[in-house]
């Protein structure tokens, strides 16, 4: 089985999952964009069994970034837990996008990723 490691910028806090993630996606919400600093985040989703981490995440809404270099790194939901794609060590990622969210905050300039499923707002 596949394992993907990761960490943030400056390496105090390392994560790892194993095999394929459950769902890949794209976000263009406001959350999404200010917490990232950026125009949307890339991010997929892996059973919280298959998810290892070491060191000490500061948390935000639910979402945790280290806080010495400022990273963000995932969001831990019950069962699932939320990976920034950004913070994999090798890029790019196997990974692509199978969904997108709020797709009415996309940057004009982007284009809607080829066979991904498309919504205005939230998944249903
Ligand atoms: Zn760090
Ligand atoms: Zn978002």
């Amino acid at each position: 089985m596949t394992t993907l490691t990761g960490s943030c910028r400056c390496g105090q806090v390392r994560v790892a999952v194993r095999g394929d993630p459950v769902r890949v996606g794209i976000c263009h919400c406001t959350d999404c964009r200010q917490e990232s600093g950026s125009a949307f985040t890339f991010f997929a989703v892996w059973p919280t069994s298959e998810f290892q981490s070491k060191g000490e995440p500061s948390e935000y809404a639910g979402r945790q970034f280290c806080p010495k270099c400022g990273s963000r790194l995932f969001s831990l939901s019950g069962e699932e837990v939320e990976i920034k794609l950004g913070i994999l060590t090798d890029a790019p990622t196997p990974l692509k996008p199978t969904y997108e969210l709020w797709i009415k905050r996309r940057e004009t300039w982007l284009t809607p990723v080829e066979g991904a499923e498309q919504f205005d707002e939230d998944r249903l």
